[in-house]
Formats: structure tokens, C-alpha cells, sequence
């Protein structure tokens, strides 16, 4: 529901905290799958136009309680809220993961799924699975807070399901459900054939309440800062105001929101229309807002800091490959046992998450062009992929 052309605000906007690359993080940031994107998307334009109150819509919902349940949610963590616009019925899905510190204090993650005039590769199937991406990273890492990750519909004919979940979720309690902040995913698909290096950061400018802006501004800078350390993309300059999309009711009720838009308004033209499909977008450019999403929400929600043995592709898969030489000089080979005749893609990034080096199919990898250093490698294989620390030293 995005279709205003931002208007640049050029606040000095100063509340830069200390936030420094943390390893735990990174290293499950580069767990992000572009192979799982890219089917997740094809999974979810293959249901059609999901109109809330459709078949397909309900297919939609069906398809993500399918993937909790495969990532290891249990019923109990995974809640469908029912809501009617008119006559017409479709279903929010909440699923929630408990903190350790502070059970009772949410992150919100969201998205819609709802799609309208076409099958939302872009708008919202980006959204939808970059949460889904996350989730499944997510699913046993302790966090200090606790998260809920929200798939939201009704959204293109109103914000219907937010709305409702505000009032009938958020507000149904005495006191009201404790949200720590609320972090929107919409439209981040950007469009194929252009270059995109740059997400933006959405935060809170409306007055009414006004008394949330300052925070808003607050973790909006948090969000910047994490998309710096955590992927390889830029953030817009200036404030971008935040509009039209799920995290409204929410700011309207008082909470801190903030939320990631491609940021191109009216220049691309495929949103809400029969061409918003995977071919007139670009998963790269989602698979790098996923990456900094998820630095974000372990930033948020401040996950654990150190890797856990139960972390899939992490721990384990360690000891399923190895670089020799290592440390490396120009160039080192990758020993990996198993899925010899599976596609394997290999890539190499810096201590601040960037990306140095990507290659397929190769098990020689020759980093003479690459400056001395500790860096990790991340290997992919079958869709699972596991990452640890190279040396480059000369
Ligand atoms: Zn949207």
C-alpha cells in the first residue's frame, strides 16, 4: 500500500548509539538463504491474487502455519486471529517466540500477505518471506525479549488486520500487551534490471500522538546502523516518513514503530498491478534486506551473543568442511564431505559483513586480490549452509 512519493525531511536526527558488529550475529545473518527466498517467493505467487477473504488468501495463510510447523514452532507458539471486513472473513497469523529477561515486553516483527490486482511477488511476498527467512533463523536462538513475528492480511483495503490485531490483541489485556517496538516489512523487492544499494528506514513523523516520534527516531537510527553492519546496502540520508502500511495502527495507539521500504515510490510501477512478479523484481536486493532485517531484529530483541550448539548450520555443519590452507596466502581449496553433485556456492565476508568474494561451484577459491585479514567463509550447499572464520595472511 505504497504509492506516495517520500517527501525528504533533512533532520539532523543525532541519537547514534554505540553499536558494534557482533560475531553470534553475523554469523546467522549469513545463514540467510537466497535459495530459500527465492522458493519461498515462488511458493507464494503460485496461490495468485490472495484478495483478503479468498481462497487463495486462506491458501496463503495455510501455506505460512506450513512452514512454522516445518521450521519446529509448536501449535502453541503459532495463533491465527479471525477478523470480517463486511461480510467478507480472513485471519491474521501470530507466531511468538518467549524471551528470557523480559517475556512479558514484545519486538514486533510484520508483514501482510494480503495481496491485491496481482500476486504481490513484491508487495507483500518480499515482506512475507524475509519473516519467514528470519523465523526460521530465529527459532532457537535465546532472545532477551520476546518476539512475535505477525503476518498481517487485509492490509491493501485498509489495514484491516492490523487495525483489528491493535484493537483486539494489543488492547484486549489490562494492561495492554508491552511492545518494546514494532518493526514493518513492506515492499523490499525492489525492481529488476535497476541497481539497488539502498533500503530505507521508515520512522514515525505523525503528531497525533506525537509524544512516540522520539523514539521511533531512536530505533530507526538503531535500524540504520544495523543495516551498516550487517548487510552490504546503504540507507536513505534523510527521514523517511513512515505511511500507508501495517505499523499505522500501531503508531496511532502510541507504540514505536520503524520499518524497512525499498523506497522508490511511484518509480516502480508493478505494486497493486498484474506485474508484480518475481521477474520484475530482485531477490538479490531482498536477500540483502533480509540480511539486515535480521541483524536488526537480533539487535532488538537482543539476542544471545554466543552461537548455540542446537543453531542449525552453524555448530554442526563446522565440522563438515574445511579450508587448507588456512590461514590462506592467494588462494585456498574447500573440503567438504557429502552433496558432492549439489550445487555449492561459497562466500566470503569481512568482519563487518560485508560481502568480499562470492562463487559457484568452485572448491578453489582465490583470494590473492584480497587483503589480509580474519574474515568468514560461508558455505551453501542443498540449501543449508554454515559459516566459519578464514584466515588471509601474508
Ligand atoms: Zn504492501
Amino acid at each position: 500500500m505504497k504509492k506516495l512519493q517520500y517527501l525528504f525531511v533533512f533532520l539532523c536526527v543525532t541519537l547514534a548509539q554505540a553499536q558494534t558488529f557482533i560475531p553470534a550475529y553475523g554469523a546467522r545473518v549469513s545463514q540467510v538463504s537466497q535459495s530459500n527466498i527465492n522458493s519461498g517467493l515462488q511458493d507464494f505467487v503460485s496461490f495468485g491474487t490472495k484478495t483478503t477473504g479468498s481462497t487463495n488468501n486462506a491458501n496463503a495463510l495455510n501455506w505460512l502455519k506450513s512452514k512454522y510447523a516445518a521450521f519446529g514452532y509448536s501449535t502453541s507458539q503459532v495463533i491465527e486471529h479471525p477478523f470480517n471486513i463486511g461480510s467478507v472473513t480472513s485471519k491474521n497469523l501470530e507466531v511468538t517466540k518467549t524471551g528470557t529477561l523480559y517475556p512479558n515486553t514484545f519486538v514486533l516483527v510484520i508483514a501482510h500477505f494480503d495481496t491485491i490486482n496481482g500476486v504481490g511477488a513484491n508487495d507483500n511476498g518480499s515482506g512475507t518471506n524475509a519473516l519467514l527467512e528470519m523465523a526460521r533463523i530465529m527459532k532457537d536462538v535465546p532472545t532477551e525479549y520476546s518476539i512475535k513475528f505477525i503476518h498481517f492480511s487485509g492490509e491493501e483495503q485498509g489495514l484491516y488486520g492490523s487495525q483489528h490485531y491493535v484493537n483486539n490483541v494489543v488492547n484486549a489485556t489490562s494492561p495492554k500487551m508491552n511492545i518494546r517496538l514494532v518493526f514493518n516489512l513492506d515492499q523490499v523487492g525492489g525492481t529488476s534490471g535497476q541497481t539497488h544499494n539502498t533500503i530505507f528506514c521508515e520512522q514515525d513523523t505523525n503528531n497525533s500522538p506525537a509524544a512516540n516520534n522520539a523514539s521511533s527516531a531512536s530505533v530507526t537510527q538503531q535500524l540504520k546502523n544495523c543495516v551498516a553492519l550487517y548487510s552490504t546496502l546503504q540507507t536513505n540520508t534523510g527521514v523517511a516518513p513512515a505511511y500507508s502500511s501495517d505499523y499505522i495502527p500501531f503508531q496511532n495507539n502510541g507504540e514505536v514503530i520503524t520499518g524497512l521500504y525499498e523506497g522508490y515510490g511511484d518509480n516502480n510501477p508493478y505494486p497493486h498491478t498484474s506485474g508484480d512478479i518475481i521477474a520484475n523484481m530482485d531477490p538479490v536486493f531482498l536477500f540483502n534486506v533480509t540480511k539486515a532485517a535480521l541483524g536488526a531484529v537480533q539487535h532488538f530483541a537482543i539476542a544471545s551473543t554466543t552461537l548455540s550448539v542446537s543453531e542449525p548450520g552453524v555448530e554442526h555443519a563446522a565440522s563438515d568442511w574445511t579450508v587448507y590452507p588456512n590461514p590462506a596466502r592467494d588462494y585456498f581449496e574447500i573440503k567438504a564431505s557429502g552433496s558432492e553433485s549439489g550445487k555449492m556456492t561459497f562466500e566470503l565476508t569481512d568482519m563487518s559483513g560485508k560481502s568480499v568474494l562470492r562463487v559457484q561451484d568452485s572448491k578453489k577459491i582465490d583470494v590473492s586480490g584480497i587483503p589480509t585479514g580474519v574474515y568468514v567463509g560461508k558455505l551453501q550447499t542443498d540449501g543449508q549452509s554454515s559459516s566459519k572464520k578464514i584466515m588471509i595472511k601474508r
